[in-house]
């Protein structure tokens, strides 16, 4: 099969990505091989591939094969495998496996497991025609979304939910959502179903245009605004959600949201100076999420609730979208198809 192989780790400027030859995965027996129709493009391959994660362990080999947000149709089975047919139409997130037996993976956290591997980081991804998944972690997809659609359901949507989950919303409350794009365009949509106001604070005109479209209730840019003092000007802000990997929207973030109030953190970054604990604010981190996290995506897509931003791109071009993504050329989602 072909596939956007990784062996070396640089800029993404370099090129790094080459399409190679490689072997169609062979099966274990509780395994499913799936013919890949759409890969979504994520920010976390481009740290992957420009070395941004070596420091917590990510890769742990070369060569590797990027990609986490996944969309196929069954090719075989393994013997032991039930769930799943040829030819039904599955989906992969992140969580590629976990142990299924500790503490979190008990307890519907399976995302947290100490033994968790994580799609095109650990194990091969989606930059490829073909990809295989333990059965337990694949999930069927609805009818009435589309290939292109739903992959970006399996990184950003699942990450955007268990984000917007994890902010304690309701109605008359107030969000602050950080970075609008592959994960902020579906956060900021989740957080209007739980009746919140939203705010959409991110630095590229596009993205502001993106906002205020999918029904943001106020936008701002850094880049024309402080942050802190327009967020003053609105009023009290209950929950903040981080996705923009900057320290100065983490700072602004911390500041701006009201004592005792929520931040999210949904991207690796440090908390700085600005938290004080006299003011009793509460920092979270979330992860991707679980199963269920993800199954309750899938149902809410299905049913119409939110508008997926996507872009369709040849996986040849995988180095050129990678690099569009990181200057922030991207509207929504690109997604690769084979
Ligand atoms: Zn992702
Ligand atoms: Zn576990």
């Amino acid at each position: 099969m072909k596939a956007m192989v990784l062996n070396q780790i640089t800029s993404i400027e370099n090129k790094p990505l080459k399409l190679t030859d490689v072997n169609i995965p062979s099966l274990d027996k509780n395994e499913v091989l799936v013919k890949i129709t759409a890969c979504g493009v994520c920010r976390s391959n481009l740290h992957l591939i420009e070395g941004d994660w070596l420091k917590y362990g990510i890769p742990p080999k070369l060569p590797i094969i990027p990609g986490h947000e996944v969309v196929g149709i069954v090719e075989s089975v393994g013997g032991d495998v039930r769930t799943f047919g040829k030819g039904e139409r599955i989906g992969i997130q992140p969580l590629y496996n976990a142990c299924k037996y500790c503490d979190y993976c008990l307890t519907g956290r399976e995302h947290l497991c100490d033994t968790r591997q994580i799609t095109g980081d650990t194990e091969d991804g989606g930059y490829a025609e073909y990809l295989k998944i333990p059965s337990d972690f694949a999930y069927k997809i609805p009818d009435g979304i589309d290939d292109l659609h739903a992959a970006p359901l399996f990184c950003p949507g699942v990450t955007a939910y268990r984000a917007v989950k994890r902010a304690e919303l309701s109605p008359g409350k107030t969000v602050a959502v950080f970075g609008i794009g592959g994960v902020g365009h579906l956060a900021l949509q989740m957080a209007k179903l739980y009746g919140a106001k939203v705010i959409a604070i991110t630095r590229s005109k596009m993205h502001l245009n993106l906002a205020t479209k999918l029904g943001a209730d106020v936008v701002i840019s850094p880049v024309e605004e402080d942050v802190a003092q327009s967020m003053k000007n609105i009023g009290s802000v209950d929950s903040v959600i981080i996705f923009a990997p900057a320290k100065d929207a983490i700072s602004q973030a911390i500041k701006s949201v009201k004592k005792g109030g929520t931040i999210v953190m949904g991207v690796f970054g440090s908390i700085g100076d600005e938290f004080m604990f006299v003011d009793e604010k509460v920092i979270k981190g979330s992860v991707i999420g679980s199963r269920k996290d993800m199954k309750e995506v899938l149902t809410l897509a299905a049913d119409g609730h939110i508008e997926v931003v996507c872009e369709k791109y040849h996986l040849n071009d995988a180095n050129e979208v990678l690099t569009k993504l990181k200057t922030s050329k991207i509207e929504g989602r690109a997604v690769l198809v084979p």
